[in-house]
């Protein structure tokens, strides 16, 4: 019998269902205040206002959580990122401010290839080590459950290493970790000018081995002009789709090259970044029901416009919101500050931002069935925030509003108030 836990008097905050929110019905919040949620044996058992809840049960049998003056919203879903690496590029960043090109980043050894260098002579400890205190800085920000993708290897050994990696992590730390197979990523220098041989690659040598491994649920391609075209992703995609890998896409991030079209016509789970998706890709994308999710964060570092995520939503389509965390374009995995992003510079309402870090990242990794949201059934991933409302994740700018982390019922992070020195 796992652990009973009451998590009371608080407000709970929480979008509801088991599939994503599409337009208008991503505004729709369950609120309930003075509220309590019932946990045992790591699920939601009981929602609902204290007063009834706390009468039903004897509280003995159970580890209380006195949430007064709190917020409980459901644990947040980081459905994009590119989490195990090897190395960091600090210099290249601070070239870019300085206002170095392209060209003299990669000119001085900068970019992806670094990245690949360095995770192609790293060893799984070493990966996995750096995985764990990153998972743990991600479960400081309330996050419960990360996507992260292979890529930084552009060979068979370190690209399935990787992801060997990730469904470690995924046993030993306490944030669930799903895993995609982006291969795909950019050109190796070894098939340098040979787009398509390195995809024929991939489907012949890497992924069946992902496959017959089990080691990643989906497979992403970094579809752009230059890198990996419409024509090539659709090859590899759709080979992953036979062998039956649920997909996604980097799409029209830079160009406007009709990743979206692409995404909606293979049946992805998501399409991702979209800053350049056409109007017809958008239409596409909520008609194949596909989720659009946007990385505010990796545009800001980049200093690039935004997503239109007032057109996508207004459009009727379903947004999640992701870090995008990796250790070139985007090397932060801030959840406020993505909050804010999202609700200042793409006018999305607080409540859309929460659900979309929440049931509609669920649904970008096909589990919205069972996280998500704070609901009887599904998984106890809740995050108590240190404010009496959810619209403190705007409002208190790009600061870090969580006071208690629970995965699976149990808590796994708990900030304990500063002791405030005072005079002897
Ligand atoms: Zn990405």
């Amino acid at each position: 019998m796992g652990k009973k836990l009451i998590v009371k008097a608080c407000q709970i905050a929480t979008p509801k269902g088991k599939q994503a929110k599409y337009g208008k019905e991503m505004n729709n919040l369950a609120v309930i205040e003075n509220g309590a949620i019932v946990v045992e044996d790591g699920i939601i058992q009981e929602v609902g206002p204290a007063a009834d809840i706390l009468q039903a049960h004897d509280l003995k049998d159970f580890e209380i959580i006195d949430a007064a003056g709190k917020c409980a919203v459901p644990g947040f879903v980081d459905a994009h990122t590119h989490f195990i690496f090897g190395g960091y590029r600090p210099d290249e960043f601070y070239m870019r401010l300085n206002g170095a090109s392209y060209m003299e980043i990669m000119n001085a050894g900068g970019g992806i290839q670094n990245t690949v260098n360095a995770t192609r002579s790293s060893c799984f400890d070493e990966l996995f080590q750096a995985g764990m205190d990153r998972l743990d800085a991600m479960v400081d920000y309330g996050i419960t459950t990360v996507e992260g993708k292979s890529g930084y290897g552009l060979d068979a050994e370190t690209e399935l290493l990787q992801l060997k990696v990730q469904g470690k992590l995924n046993q030993a730390h306490p944030v669930d970790v799903v895993s995609t197979f982006l291969g795909a990523h950019a050109v190796p220098p070894e098939f340098k000018g040979r787009n398509e041989a390195y995809i024929d690659f991939l489907i012949q040598n890497v992924l069946p081995k992902v496959v017959e491994e089990k080691l990643a649920e989906f497979c992403d391609v970094f579809c752009e002009d230059g890198v990996f075209s419409i024509a090539l992703s659709r090859k590899l995609l759709q080979e992953a789709k036979k062998q039956g890998l649920e997909i996604k896409a980097h799409a029209d991030e830079i160009e406007q090259l009709g990743g979206a079209e692409l995404a909606a016509e293979l049946g992805a789970v998501s399409a991702d970044h979209l800053l350049e998706a056409s109007d017809h890709g958008i239409e596409q994308l909520k008609k194949h029901r596909v989720v659009a999710t946007l990385l505010p964060a990796t545009a800001f570092c980049l200093n690039k416009r935004y997503a239109d995520a007032r057109k996508i939503i207004d459009q009727g389509c379903a947004v999640a919101l992701a870090s995008d965390f990796n250790p070139g374009s985007c090397f932060t995995q801030s959840v406020p500050l993505i909050f804010a992003l999202a609700c200042i510079q793409m006018k999305m309402t607080p409540e859309e931002a929460l659900t979309a870090f929440t049931l509609n990242g669920a649904a970008a990794l096909k589990r919205a069935d069972s996280i998500g949201s704070i609901e009887t059934g599904k998984k106890a991933d809740i995050v108590i925030l240190k404010y009496p409302s959810y619209k403190y994740l705007s409002y208190h700018t790009a600061a870090n509003l969580v006071e208690t982390v629970i995965k699976d019922g149990k808590i796994v992070k708990q900030f304990s108030t500063n002791k405030r020195y005072t005079e002897v």
